[in-house]
């Protein structure tokens, strides 16, 4: 299993995951043109993909959908809530999906998580693979115990940091807008980030792609200062950026783990 993004933030998203010959493309906030040459940077043609699986109606995660679905003929796999957009209801191929149930794709488990975010009826997913577990997290204001259940050992990880409260409290958002992204239905900060991961089992963790950061509210440095007791021991971290996304990640088999009993009989 692999995955790789066209880019990530709020000027548009896109993550690819592929299992064998089943490539899925989540969200696409991209015009067709760029989603293309954003694609081909990848080595991937539009018409390889199996489906597109849309998170929520926000502009940056679906605003190139329904041209890339109707023009390659894809089917689209979303909730009822997000299937009410005016920017989707077009879509040729659609599928309702339960924020609940899990469904699949070819072999693809995907498993919806429902998530606390100014949207209808959002989600992001899990996916699993041959024992390979790889979870998507961002847009979501909150972390609920109900989320933290889904996001525990992963083998890869793509999660929200999206910004520093102190950078945006002193920004120049106006104070409405810096109420949505910090609210219980905006955007991850980097504490929040940080807590997650100090709450979940890092130990199959293979991959942490830090993702979806604010380009005004946000650095780099920020999230690692933030993150540094938590991912010292996470053997890969990187960032997707808005214009480059990040390339192909590769998500192993976890090696098992054996638990040695000593014997009772020992003396
Ligand atoms: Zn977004
Ligand atoms: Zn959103």
């Amino acid at each position: 299993m692999r995955f790789a993004s066209i880019g990530s933030g709020s000027r548009g998203n896109g993550t690819l995951v592929q299992a064998d010959d089943t490539l899925l493309l989540v969200d696409c906030g991209f015009a067709l043109k760029e989603t293309i040459a954003r694609l081909a940077r990848l080595g991937v043609e539009p018409q390889q993909l199996s489906a597109i699986l849309v998170t929520h109606e926000h502009g940056d995660h679906c605003s190139g959908v329904r041209v890339l679905a109707n023009r390659y003929q894809l089917p689209v796999y979303m909730t009822a809530g997000t299937a009410r957009s005016k920017a989707l209801v077009d879509v040729a191929q659609m599928n309702i999906i339960d924020s609940y149930s899990s469904f699949s794709v070819n072999e693809v488990i995907v498993q919806p998580v429902a998530v606390p975010h100014d949207a209808a009826e959002p989600v992001q997913f899990v996916f699993h693979w041959q024992a390979r577990c790889l979870g998507i997290l961002t847009d979501i204001g909150t972390i609920t115990p109900f989320v933290k259940q889904y996001y525990q050992a992963c083998d890869a990880l793509l999660l929200e940091s999206n910004h520093c409260l102190d950078m945006l409290a002193r920004s120049d958002y106006p104070s409405s807008l810096k109420l949505r992204v910090s609210g219980r239905f905006g955007h991850l900060s980097n504490a929040q980030a940080a807590d997650l991961l100090e709450d979940i089992d890092l130990a199959r963790l293979q991959h942490l792609v830090i993702a979806h950061l604010s380009e005004k509210n946000n650095t780099l440095e920020r999230v690692q200062k933030s993150m540094e007791k938590v991912i010292q021991n996470v053997s890969n971290v990187l960032f997707a950026c808005q214009e480059q996304g990040f390339d192909w990640l590769s998500v192993n088999q976890s090696v098992g783990y054996v638990v040695s009993h000593m014997s009772r009989d020992v003396a």
